[in-house]
């Protein structure tokens, strides 16, 4: 009987692939796990209990059918695993590697829930599907019939990747608008190397362009050509650009030199790692070496900023968070990945004000002009930190933090690295689209189910639409745009413009 290979959990224990050791992995930007051998992705597989109400695939955006590829991959049958794998997912070796497994499926597997530590789906879903393109099972897309509608996807994110992945699937001309020299969205720049190395995307990148998707890189909406040209062009439009506004503080000397933004710092770390060349990053500013370096946020961005500074060779690197531990929004995994390379968590703090010094430019600018306006250059010098406490629930049951009156203190610092959040930009009124409607945060308003805009034609997913959110959404999403934007240009369903 098929189970019999199965309910292992009581005997065998949970076990990751192998993780390098921090001194070793602090040196590089290669992923940190290695690869579960074969015979442990079996064995692991095996502690599922092949649950008649699998909660696991219920709490994955995707609905991926866990039980049934967890099967497989224990009867040693990795090919039919794989071929379950890929029916629901269009990235599984990314989602595998990135998810906050800990927060979706394996976070509500049972076994977990009863102590016996989850079964590690997202490691086996990794396995699985890196076996897969070793293997060569991972082909172009062959369509079975060119159809001469085209789709133009302004964005090459996951969301965008994924619609184009399914369009083309289904024969239509797809024609994919990024303007940065790569596609893969934050997948390329944001993440970094350590969580998402970076062949693992350029290689579905050259998948898509061998399966006959046009990539036109270099390209910003709005500037290099207009958002009114790409409908002209194109039978259906849609809007996958994500969220790079970064949220900012209200503080003394926030602008000054060496405080920087989270999404540039990381973006020059993996243009690095490609081998670019980079001025802001040869020229130190966006260089955490031998730097003191505070890194401001609780999230999975910050997470990102404190260990790529370790592996720049900090010589100290600091996360100030406003609440405790446990109520920080980042994945906990990640965390103590960070403590072990040698990150300090600062908790229940804030920054109150940043102290700069005056550089040389001030001197210079005094003797250059005497009668003249004084420039106050300053650079970052050091973080006055405010102390908080946990207040009484706010109305989501969460604690606000509360300021501890006379408690600050100045941390020295040479590198601040602002990592609290994104926002949507104005995209109506930087592309000049009139009818365009956002909500009040400012995405875009879209249809829940059709991922139809205000626009006849014109759909949208992934982070424009939901605000900052994670890869497996953005491909969710991305899906099921592509399902509404085939119905909407073969009229096999209806879609409704409001
Ligand atoms: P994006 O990935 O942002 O892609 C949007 C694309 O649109 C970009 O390539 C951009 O260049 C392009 N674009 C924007 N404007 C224009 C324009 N005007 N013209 C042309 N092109 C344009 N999620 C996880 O699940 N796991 C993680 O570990 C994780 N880590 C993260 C780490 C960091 C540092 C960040 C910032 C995010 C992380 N996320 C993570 C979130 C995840 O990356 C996003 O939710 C996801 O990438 C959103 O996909 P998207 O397709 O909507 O947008
Ligand atoms: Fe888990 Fe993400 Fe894979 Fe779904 S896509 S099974 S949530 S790792
Ligand atoms: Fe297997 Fe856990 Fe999913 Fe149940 S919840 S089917 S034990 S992975």
């Amino acid at each position: 009987m098929a189970t019999q290979k199965m309910l292992k959990f009581v005997s065998t224990p949970r076990e990751m692939p192998e993780k390098r050791s921090a001194a070793e992995r602090s040196e590089d930007f290669h992923e940190i796990y290695r690869e579960f051998a074969r015979a442990k992705a079996a064995e692991q597989a095996s502690r599922c209990s092949q649950c008649g109400v699998p909660y696991c695939q219920s709490h994955c955006p995707l609905h991926n059918n866990i039980p049934d590829w967890l099967r497989l991959t224990a009867e040693g049958r990795l090919y039919e695993a794989w071929q379950v794998s890929q029916a629901t997912s269009t990235l599984p070796e990314i989602c595998g590697r990135i998810c906050p497994q800990d927060r979706l499926c394996e976070g509500n597997c049972v076994i977990e829930q009863s102590g016996h530590g989850t079964v590690t789906i997202g490691a086996i879903e990794k396995y699985i599907n890196d076996v897969a393109w070793e293997e060569g099972w991972i082909t172009a897309v062959q369509p079975g019939q060119e159809r001469a509608e085209s789709i133009g996807i302004i964005g090459a994110g996951p969301g965008g990747l994924s619609a184009a992945h399914m369009l083309r699937a289904r024969g239509f001309q797809v024609t994919v608008y990024d303007r940065y020299d790569r596609a893969g969205g934050l997948m390329t720049y944001g993440i970094p190397g350590f969580k998402l190395e970076k062949d693992v995307v350029l290689r579905r990148n050259q998948w898509l362009a061998d399966s006959g998707v046009e990539f036109v890189l270099n390209c910003a909406v709005g500037e290099d050509i207009s958002f009114d040209a790409i409908r002209g062009k194109h039978d259906a439009v849609l809007i996958a650009t994500g969220v790079y506004k970064t949220r900012d503080l209200d503080i003394d000397n926030a602008d000054a030199g060496g405080v920087v933004r989270a999404i540039d710092y990381l973006t020059a770390s993996n243009k690095v790692d490609f081998g670019d060349e980079v001025p802001d990053f040869a020229d130190g500013e966006l260089d955490a070496k031998g730097k003191r370096v505070v890194v401001i946020g609780g999230g999975d961005t910050a997470m990102d900023c404190v260990r790529t500074a370790i592996r720049q060779g900090a010589l100290s690197v600091k996360c100030l968070y406003r609440r405790d531990r446990a109520n920080m929004p980042g994945s906990q995994r990640e965390v103590q990945n960070a403590e072990e390379e040698g990150v300090e968590f600062v908790w229940m703090s804030a920054p109150g004000k940043f102290i700069g010094h005056v550089t040389g430019d001030f001197a210079a600018s005094q003797e250059a002009d005497v009668d003249g306006p004084v420039r106050t250059v300053s650079q970052i010098a050091s973080v006055s930190i405010q102390k908080m406490r946990l207040g009484a629930p706010d109305v989501t049951g969460r604690q606000a933090p509360e300021l501890i009156e006379g408690a600050d203190y100045d941390e020295p610092a040479d590198l601040v690295i602002k990592a609290l959040g994104f926002e949507p930009e104005d995209l109506p009124r930087l592309w000049g689209v009139e009818g365009l409607e956002v909500t009040r945060w400012g995405t875009i308003k879209a249809n829940f189910q059709t991922h139809q805009t205000s626009l006849p034609g014109v759909f949208a997913v992934g982070d424009i639409v939901r605000g900052a959110s994670l890869v497996v959404w953005a491909i969710r999403d991305g899906r099921e745009a592509a399902e509404s934007i085939a119905g909407y240009l073969t009229g096999e369903a209806r879609i409704a413009a409001e």
